[in-house]
């Protein structure tokens, strides 16, 4: 592991434990709320974008090495949307209108044009004007559902069909999502990346 510490650029203190957890004890994990009160806009128009814009101001704000990440579900039918606007696709009115906002636009669409998949983009900076960032991309390929299936998970795991287990994401018990899910597949790449692996 080149580095003993980084900082997280995210205030979510479950992010946090899950990434501690996956990384091991030889790296510490700190969180960006450590160093500063305000999390950036996100104003990129992709997840890599967005990944590394959160991680530069992290690194920026700390004087340490930072990992972002930015997730979401992109449609092929909606030509990727929501993509990098998934936890706002219905104006911040919370997950249960986002999954309503994408059943609806998907009424009429048949099954085999309902392909879908989560994106996780993870970016690792050095320090703040590192021009070479570590990025690492998970894709979990599955299909929108016609309507939701499970209690399990949040965001768009009800609406999510995963193929290699026959039910939704919010079907899956979450240990089994955390090994197949867009972030466990970014995550091993970037412990790959690291020599943690
Ligand atoms: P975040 O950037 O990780 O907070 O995720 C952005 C949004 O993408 C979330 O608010 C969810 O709407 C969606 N999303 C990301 N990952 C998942 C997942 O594993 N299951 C369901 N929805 C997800």
């Amino acid at each position: 592991m080149p580095f003993k510490e980084l900082v997280l650029a995210s205030h979510n203190a479950g992010k946090l434990k899950e990434l501690q957890a996956m990384l091991g004890a030889s790296v510490r994990v700190r969180s960006l709320a450590e160093f500063s009160e305000v999390e950036p806009e996100e104003t990129g128009l992709s997840f890599v974008e967005n990944a590394i814009l959160k991680a530069r101001n992290a690194a920026r704000v700390s004087g340490l090495p930072a990992l972002a990440d930015d997730s979401g579900l992109a449609v092929d039918f909606l030509g990727g949307a929501p993509g990098i606007y998934s936890a706002r696709y219905a104006d911040g009115q919370g997950d249960a209108a986002n999954n309503a906002k994408l059943l609806h636009v998907l009424k009429d669409v048949p099954d085999a044009e309902r392909g879908a998949q989560f994106v996780c983009c993870l970016a690792l900076l050095r320090h703040a004007d590192d021009p070479l960032p570590i990025l690492c991309e998970g894709l979990w390929h599955g299909r929108i559902l016609h309507a939701a299936q499970g209690v399990q998970g949040f965001g768009y795991d009800p609406l999510f069909w995963v193929p290699e287990r026959d039910c939704s994401s919010a079907e899956l018990p979450p240990a089994e999502k955390n090994q197949l899910s867009h972030r466990a597949r970014a995550m091993a790449l970037l412990k790959q990346r690291l020599g943690l692996a």
